[in-house]
């Protein structure tokens, strides 16, 4: 009888405990931003959000390619930063994810924590930016959670591709003697946020590098067939060719002088020298590095006028593990650190 009323009484706490700690009102503007914010971005998989799945019908011959990426307030963007260009960004990197293994982008899944005071001027601009970039690479919302917090705004997007069955570019085939190269220029990325940091003004471009990545996906597809093994440039350069060349069981040596750096970036390092590390070490570029036979350099070539991009040869692959930086002289050049790392 008395373990009776005890249970009773727990039970009706935790009902109270429910409607004090603002479910009731917080479930109702759950729905509501779901309807008015997300549901016109879906296609038909999304069912409008109105259901509790999506459904996916797998294209024949077609591999899906799933990638998940985890952006934190204070993290990685800064507190108050503009929602379009976070929209962009979260959706840039998922989708750098994607070049990387050679992917076309199909759908995607939005796990937002949002702030109790949320406001719908961010709400409106943050789907913007979502709209603005599936427009732009032809992809749509499938569905996803959402739930208030006390804490940072995080936003988490897990993203599927689809690509011809067994043609996804993975880490592990590097092999000794195929060159290294990256896409586009290194550093810039890590030069803007050292910009926005330190309050310099002067390099537009390389702060823009910084909020809103280019996915490589043109060259990502063109890639399948040419490349032995890719990643892309989030970590920095070291890091990534490092897990490049990890996961084949090889190593690499960098030069120095051949890493490839946008006019901005160069006139950076003209004025502070010592940010050479930025380059070779600085994340959120969002570049692939990849790997190829000797015998595949031309079609390289054609890939880089045929997308716009340019692609650079930094380095070979070889069989002692580790990289290695050098520069003209042949000397080894120390990396003052390898990359951003979570928990130290
Ligand atoms: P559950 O109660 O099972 O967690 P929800 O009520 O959270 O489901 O979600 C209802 C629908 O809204 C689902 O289709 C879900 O995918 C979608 N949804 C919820 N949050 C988001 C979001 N941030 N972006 C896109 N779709 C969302
Ligand atoms: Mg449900």
């Amino acid at each position: 009888m008395k373990v009776l009323s005890l249970t009773a009484f727990l039970t009706g706490w935790v009902k109270r405990c429910d409607l004090n700690c603002s479910a009731v009102t917080y479930l109702a503007n759950e729905f509501d931003i779901i309807a008015k914010y997300f549901a016109p971005l879906v296609g038909p998989e999304g069912l409008s959000l109105k259901d509790d799945a999506a459904v996916i019908t797998p294209k024949l011959g077609r591999d899906l390619v799933v990638t998940k990426d985890l952006l934190v307030e204070g993290r990685h963007f800064f507190k108050g930063a503009d929602p379009e260009r976070l929209a962009k960004k979260v959706l840039g990197v998922n989708l750098s994810d994607l070049a990387a293994k050679g992917a076309e982008p199909e759908h995607y899944f939005l796990g937002l924590v949002l702030p109790e005071n949320i406001s719908t001027d961010w709400l409106s601009s943050f789907s913007s930016g979502l709209e603005a970039c599936q427009k732009e690479f032809g992809f749509t919302l499938a569905g996803g959670d959402t739930t208030a917090t006390t804490g940072p705004l995080t936003i988490s997007v897990t993203i599927m591709g689809t690509l011809p069955t067994g043609t996804m570019i993975k880490r592990s085939g590097a092999v000794v003697g195929d060159g290294l190269y990256v896409t586009g220029t290194l550093g810039d990325a890590a030069l803007g946020l050292r910009c926005l940091t330190e309050n310099i003004d002067t390099y537009p471009e390389l702060i823009g590098r910084y909020h809103e990545p280019q996915p490589r996906l043109g060259v990502g597809i063109a890639l399948r067939s040419l490349a032995s093994a890719c990643a892309d440039v989030s970590d920095g350069l070291v890091a990534d060719a490092g897990h490049v060349c990890t996961a084949s069981g090889v190593g690499a040596t960098i030069q120095v002088a051949d890493l490839p750096l946008s006019l901005e970036a160069q006139s950076f390092l003209d004025d502070i020298p010592s940010s050479i590390d930025q380059v070779y070490s600085g994340g959120d570029d969002y570049e692939l590095v990849f790997t190829a036979p000797p015998n595949k350099e031309g079609f390289l070539k054609e890939v880089a006028v045929k997308t716009g991009v340019s692609i650079t040869k930094i380095g070979v692959i070889e069989g002692l593990d580790g990289i290695r930086l050098v520069d003209q002289a042949g000397n080894l050049v120390h990396v003052n650190s390898e990359g951003y790392k979570h928990f130290q």
